[in-house]
């Protein structure tokens, strides 16, 4: 079924797929298969590849292509949409959405194609991000199109299957409220059943709405911050109201702790650095607000004045959030103010001595219970750290802090330098390392002595991420 296209045809437009002759899948995601009710025997067969390469409709599917605006690095533009994705409908209330597959009418002047490189670091990142427990879209297939696409080179083509609670963004209010009121309201009650149905009771639905999107979105970007995630084009369009991570662009991981860290080779001024992701999160729900003036209160000003103060109490939200995600980090029993400031004094420490920050809490977890020697670590043997070392050992559990820490924090990271060899070798046909690279990612807590090499930065890493997918 496709929910969106019955209820919204005012904000998307029906266009199937044209599909891909030759296309082979050459990444499965067999568990996130099973999930929608696909058996294996189903995956392998051809009726699969010839549904996910856009050759062939799923029953009772209604293709269409979401229409949405956005606010991109500031700047308004009304007529984003589905430019190069193709919403087939929902299964068990998942969206299925192809991406890569072609023109639609939001295509503006682009080939509605993706290249192959790309959707594998979607695939494998957003996997990644999915057993970190990261609200994020996920992936299913990763399609080899055995088509050419034209970017600067011409390049082999891909197509992702993506899944997701739905792909309803920041933008796609933005382009209902061009719109009329009608189309908004439609849109923000579709969005209210399908996401937050305990709020349909509520008093002021719209508003309960919007204050429920701030929590999520807090809490993701939380997430993010304890990852040292990098997303790279936190635009409008780009921000889910279900709170899932979209788009892996230009996104990438930071290596050593330095909060104005951007990868994106179009962020020139560091909108989206690492440490900006807070703010970008307010002006970006800021930008939400506006569109709900309409339907909270009749009077414009209530309405204002309403969602003003919804808005004013995320940044403290997301600093709560912030700090249990970083006291889960760091094995911390509490958080309250002390604590905090061990957290802030912590990543002081990586940042004036240039640590890598995944690497760091693993380390710790290991000086800790002794099986490594600060000599060793990335730590040096400074005043400084040892004084910030007695007072966090005053906040844990020093028998079980190290086994906490180890579950939560990731030994191994989508590391930037081994994911671009990694697709380099996929796109010539060696999928050894990208398979390889995946399974690690799955279970990113467990350490294995023969996988060293995964678990460091590049010594010489400057790394440059593209949207251009
Ligand atoms: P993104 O950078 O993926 O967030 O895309 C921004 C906008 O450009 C969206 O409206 C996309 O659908 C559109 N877009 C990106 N690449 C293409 C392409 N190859 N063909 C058509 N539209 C595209
Ligand atoms: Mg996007």
């Amino acid at each position: 079924m496709n929910s969106y296209a019955e209820e919204l045809h005012e904000i998307s437009e029906k266009c199937p797929p044209h599909g891909f002759k030759k296309a082979e899948i050459i990444l499965k995601n067999y568990p996130l298969a099973e999930a929608l009710g696909f058996d294996k025997d189903y995956v392998d067969s051809d009726d699969c590849l010839n549904i996910f390469s856009g050759n062939k409709l799923l029953q009772d599917s209604i293709p269409i292509a979401q229409g949405y605006s956005g606010h991109q690095f500031g700047h308004f533009n009304p007529l984003l949409g589905d430019g190069r994705a193709i919403l087939l409908g929902e299964i068990n209330k998942m969206d299925i959405q192809l991406k890569g597959i072609g023109q639609t009418p939001y295509s503006r002047r682009g080939d509605g194609k993706s290249a192959l490189g790309p959707v594998l670091r979607e695939y494998v990142i957003s996997e990644f991000m999915h057993a970190l427990k990261i609200p994020t879209t996920r992936s299913l297939f990763a399609i080899k199109t055995n088509e050419d696409v034209l970017r600067e080179t011409t390049l082999p083509g891909g197509v992702l299957t993506r899944v997701a609670k739905s792909h309803i963004r920041i933008g796609t209010f933005e382009f209902a409220r061009t719109k009329n009121n009608q189309a908004l309201k439609t849109l923000a009650d579709y969005s209210i059943n399908r996401h937050y149905p305990d709020l349909i009771q509520t008093d002021n639905k719209y508003l309960s709405f919007f204050a429920a999107v701030c929590d999520k979105q807090a809490s993701l970007i939380s997430k993010w911050m304890g990852l040292g995630f990098v997303h790279g084009v936190m635009n409008t369009d780009n921000m889910t109201i279900s709170g899932e991570t979209i788009d892996y662009g230009p996104c990438a991981f930071m290596n050593t702790y330095d909060p104005k860290t951007v990868f994106s080779s179009i962020d020139h001024n560091g909108r989206y650095s690492y440490q900006n992701q807070p703010a970008i999160l307010i002006w970006n729900l800021a930008k939400f607000a506006e569109t709900l003036i309409p339907l909270v209160d009749e009077d414009e000003e209530i309405s204002v004045k309403k969602l003003t103060e919804v808005l004013q109490l995320t940044m403290p939200t997301y600093q709560e959030y912030f700090y249990k995600e970083f006291g889960e980090k760091l094995g911390l029993e509490n958080i309250d103010n002390d604590n905090s400031k061990i957290i802030d004094d912590y990543l002081k420490i990586l940042h004036s001595e240039s640590i890598d920050f995944t690497l760091s809490f693993r380390n710790l977890a290991k000086i800790i219970n002794k099986s490594m020697s600060v000599e060793d670590s990335v730590f040096s043997k400074s005043e400084v750290f040892a004084k910030w070392f007695r007072s966090w050992k005053k906040e844990i559990n020093i028998t079980e802090v190290s086994t906490k820490m180890n579950t939560k924090n990731p030994c191994y990271i989508p590391r930037n330098h081994l994911i671009e060899d990694a697709l380099k070798q996929a796109i010539n046909d060696n999928m050894t390392e990208i398979n390889l690279m995946s399974e690690l990612l799955k279970k990113p807590f467990e350490e294995k002595n023969e996988y060293n090499k995964y678990t460091l930065p590049s010594p010489n890493e400057k790394y440059v991420t593209y949207c251009g997918t």
